[in-house]
């Protein structure tokens, strides 16, 4: 072995601790411009908030602060309302379809220009590994409004036999995990059926929205078209219960999503929830078991967790338990976490401070009950909030860490003999988001497919979207559905 000292002299500046250990590729954030400050988006123009309150937004790798936000109250919300209904009334739900698509797509090819400084600013922001915002999110931002652009010109062919009409307003809320996927998602179908928008961004990601408004501007749309706010829960809430909004549309959490639901009872705006899941990888014996392992590791540990369709639950065939848990624990041991803007880094910072102290609440929750828990050796950086990728075995479905939505790189691993066992575990929980199957017998995905109570199921991949396809969830995870054909619905009133 050579001595460090001596490795220092044979390669320069490098030391390799070991063969798999990669030079620092950091993404450079020189060209990022960022405001100190940001204002709302109101009626075309960032637009100060009316009570002067303002709250700092931080990277999440180093705890610095990034830029002060606006946070709106019930007066803002009041303006942005007003200036969308404006811009429904009189410009932009005046317009035809192809006018609109022409806007959309013009946003959809500004935001592929424009797209490293998204992706850039979105991992500064919210602590994603730069590798996902680059290639994962922000490429689909575009494609879902180059997706939606598409339809604006042919929403008599979405429901046949009906001429369907815009709601008006939409109210939307989003969360922290994908604000811009989130964003897209809800702002291009609306759009492209020509409705026009308020939206509110998550309290600890609210920066990509308003790199968005910057782009809503350049495109020229009417102002008052998409509205853009920030603020907290309370600012969510003004927007769910706001007279003259038409349709809500929130993504976030199921205790939110259920006091929302509570608050539209009795009103007559339509919505739509997409809220929180709890998702089983379910692995055969007769499976590509490294495939398995690659697949697993994407739907849990890349994006640290903080994916509401994650495969936060591992269900594999007893004859191959050991041998799947053993190549798990091999694969977590090379996975860099750190810098999210590091090109190496597969797990990157955890949102905020009180997420973290939400994953490891209930990683003492499962040792507490019990369960027989494995994380990496991975170093972690000092400053910024982090969480080795973890492995929970020898846990039961009563097990918090079985049923709870972590939001984090947790993994709860369990194991079945048979398919209907598999099933009856997957489903057994509040949730209904999405699953994984992991075989060689297509029989065997049709057949479990047809029986798991999940929105989406993939079949030896995990994690794949695709504008064209409907996302949504069953029991706890939601109503109604974003994506595809499906995700114009709930912005047209057919009947
Ligand atoms: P959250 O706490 O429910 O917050 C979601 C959004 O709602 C945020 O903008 C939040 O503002 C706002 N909000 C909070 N209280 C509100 C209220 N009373 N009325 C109106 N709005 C309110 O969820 P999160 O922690 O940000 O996001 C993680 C959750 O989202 C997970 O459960 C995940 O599964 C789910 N999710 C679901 C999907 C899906 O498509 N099904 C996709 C992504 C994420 P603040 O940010 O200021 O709290
Ligand atoms: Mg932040």
């Amino acid at each position: 072995m050579l001595e460090e000292k001596q490795l220092q002299k044979r390669t320069g500046n490098l030391v390799f601790k070991n063969a798999w250990d990669y030079d620092p590729a950091p993404e450079s954030s020189g060209h990022i411009q960022l405001r100190e400050t940001y204002d709302l988006f109101i009626n075309g123009e960032f637009t100060a908030p009316e009570e002067g309150r303002y709250f700092a937004t931080t990277n999440p790798a180093s705890e610095q602060k990034i830029a002060d936000v606006a946070e709106a109250t019930k007066p803002d919300i009041d303006k942005a309302v007003q200036a969308a209904r404006n811009a429904y009334n009189k410009t932009w739900g005046k317009l035809s379809g192809r006018e609109r698509g022409k806007y959309i797509y013009r946003i959809a090819r500004m935001l592929q220009e424009r797209a490293r400084e998204f992706a850039i600013i979105e991992s500064m922001d919210g602590g994603k590994p730069i590798r996902e915002s680059r290639d994962a999110d922000i490429p689909l931002v575009a494609a879902y409004f180059f997706y939606y652009a598409g339809w604006a010109d042919k929403l008599q062919y979405a429901v046949p036999g009906v001429e369907p009409k815009p709601y008006g307003v939409a109210g939307q809320i989003i969360p922290w995990n994908f604000p811009m996927l989130m964003a897209a998602w809800k702002i291009a179908p609306a759009l492209a059926t020509g409705n026009t928008v308020v939206i509110k961004s998550a309290e600890t990601t609210p920066l990509t929205a308003y790199k968005l408004a910057e782009i809503i501007q350049d495109a020229g749309l009417p102002p008052g078209t998409v509205n853009i706010v920030s603020g907290a829960g309370e600012t969510g809430a003004e927007i769910v219960n706001h007279p003259d909004i038409d349709k809500i549309a929130f993504t976030g959490s199921t205790d939110v999503g259920k006091l929302i639901q509570k608050s539209l009872a009795g009103t007559k705006k339509g919505y739509t929830l997409e809220l929180g899941g709890k998702a089983a990888n379910i692995v055969f014996e007769d499976a590509a078991l490294d495939q398995a392992v690659e697949g697993i590791v994407n739907g849990i540990f890349f994006n640290q967790g903080h994916v509401c369709c994650a495969g936060s639950r591992l269900l594999v065939q007893e004859g191959v338990a050991d041998k799947v848990y053993h190549k798990l624990k091999d694969r977590i041991e090379t996975l860099i976490v750190g810098d999210p803007l590091d090109k190496n880094t597969d797990i990157g910072a955890i949102n905020s401070k009180s997420q973290l102290e939400r994953i490891n609440h209930f990683i003492e929750k499962g040792l507490e009950e019990g369960g027989e828990m494995h994380q990496s050796s991975a170093e972690v950086p000092s400053n910024g909030y982090w969480c080795k990728p973890t492995l929970f075995r020898n846990v039961s479905q009563s097990h918090s860490i079985v049923q709870s939505e972590i939001f984090g790189p947790v993994l709860a691993i369990q194991t079945f003999r048979t398919p209907k066992e598999a099933v009856e575990k997957a489903n057994n929980t509040p949730y209904g988001l999405s699953g994984g199957i992991w075989t060689d017998k297509g029989s065997k995905i049709f057949q479990m497919g047809q029986n798991l109570r999940a929105g989406v199921v993939w079949a030896n991949t995990f994690n794949k979207f695709d504008p064209t396809s409907p996302f949504g969830g069953y029991k706890e995870s939601g109503i109604g559905r974003e994506g595809g054909l499906h995700g114009l619905l709930p912005y047209l009133k057919i009947n």
